[in-house]
């Protein structure tokens, strides 16, 4: 149990019961020190002694409020009326307005303890607000100059290709059928870089905008990377890529473009990142009620310093940046979302030989069943 100055954290705790009962307790064990307090000294008090209870009145309400304080206040004053004060008989006039005066100025006490305890509360409040509010202008900051950096000098490169390209296409119009080819496949190149960059930050705000909407199915592994490797024919290096699923091994419950998206993302990482010619492997096993889903490729591997941070918003390693390799740094972490979206989780494995990037999906109810004994 945490203590804060004015009290014990069970004196705020989430469940209304225990906090109820934790405040009463407060109070009567105030009250309880109180009167003890006043016993033991009315001889050495005389008549001040009704005052020597005012700070545990205030203790009553600093830790647990003014009902708690009003409470400590009642039990005082009957405990003061009939146990110490007047025992036997019955209360003289004058006592009665003794008492009466005493439990007013306590009563004033209390509503004081209450109001100093909800003034420091509200300023905590504050003070935590404030906080929070700094911490989230500065990661908008971040993503501000995260961003400025992306459009400045990411997207610079391809442009200015592109416009170097055109004006070389406008003042050599009869150069060579082969040449001018050459250019137009630059600028188509070039293009489509911007295109994927400006697709990749989309993405990744409508993502941080939880704008992402998951439509769930069933889908079978084999089948789907199949019909993925024939579309991406033309557009990826698919010859390269070997998928070692067998049919009907393993499904996942998953919303098929998402998973498409993320299956794209990592073996275009492994073309991008691997000799021209080496293969890629797309793997996949059952664990514990998930499907593991494994990239494999015979790159140069991720340093451990760069491992730790690949999933993060508009890294790049150093390899990538030298290599002028496409790019924001916004791949891994889109994947990383989507499958964080799905309840699952992604890591690398890595080494001087190549990377292997594994991603966790909830494995689809038949497999799961299957997959028991
Ligand atoms: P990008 O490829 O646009 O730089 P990613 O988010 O896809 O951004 O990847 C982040 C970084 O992780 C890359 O810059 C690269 O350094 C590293 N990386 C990703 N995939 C691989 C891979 N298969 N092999 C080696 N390094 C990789």
């Amino acid at each position: 149990m945490k203590w804060g100055w004015t009290g014990p954290s069970v004196l705020d705790d989430a469940r209304a019961p225990v906090r109820l009962a934790a405040r009463a307790a407060w109070a009567v064990g105030c009250a309880a020190f109180a009167l003890w307090i006043t016993q033991a000294f009315s001889g050495a008090l005389g008549g001040a002694y009704f005052f020597a209870v005012f700070p545990f009145i205030m203790i009553a309400s600093l830790g647990a409020g003014t009902g708690a304080g009003l409470f400590a206040v009642a039990l005082i004053t009957v405990a003061f009326s009939r146990f110490f004060m007047y025992p036997t008989g019955s209360l003289a006039r004058s006592d009665v307005v003794r008492l009466v005066g005493f439990a007013m100025s306590a009563s004033l006490v209390a509503i004081l303890g209450g109001a100093l305890r909800a003034a420091y509360r509200r300023a905590r409040r504050l003070r935590q607000d404030a906080e929070t509010s700094t911490t989230a202008i500065h990661e908008l900051q971040e993503a501000r100059e995260d961003l400025f950096r992306a459009l400045s000098h990411d997207m610079r490169t391809p442009l200015s290709t592109i416009q170097n390209q055109a004006e070389l296409l406008l003042r050599a119009q009869d150069a060579p059928p082969a040449d001018l080819a050459r250019r137009a496949q630059s600028i188509r190149t070039s293009a489509r870089r911007i295109a994927v960059m400006l697709d990749d930050l989309v993405e990744a705000f409508q993502l941080e905008s939880g704008q992402l909407v998951l439509r769930r199915t069933h889908v079978d592994l084999a089948p789907f990377l199949g019909e993925l490797k024939a579309r991406l024919e033309g557009t990826l290096p698919v010859e390269r890529l070997r998928v070692a699923v067998p049919p009907g091994a393993n499904a996942v419950e998953a919303d098929p473009d998402c998973l498409e998206r993320i299956v794209v993302n990592l073996i275009s990482n492994a073309f991008k990142y691997s000799p021209p010619d080496a293969p890629v492997v797309v793997a996949s096993e059952r664990a514990n009620g998930s499907v593991v889903l494994s990239v494999t490729d015979r790159g140069p591997g991720i340093d451990p310093n760069e491992a730790r941070h690949i999933f993060e918003r508009f890294y790049r390693g150093l390899s990538a940046r030298q290599a002028d390799a496409l790019g924001l740094g916004l791949g891994l972490y889109i994947t990383r979302r989507l499958v964080e979206a799905h309840g699952g989780r992604i890591w690398v494995d890595s080494s001087d030989e190549g990377s292997t990037f594994h991603v966790a999906l909830p494995a689809a109810a038949a497999t799961a069943s299957s997959a028991a004994p």
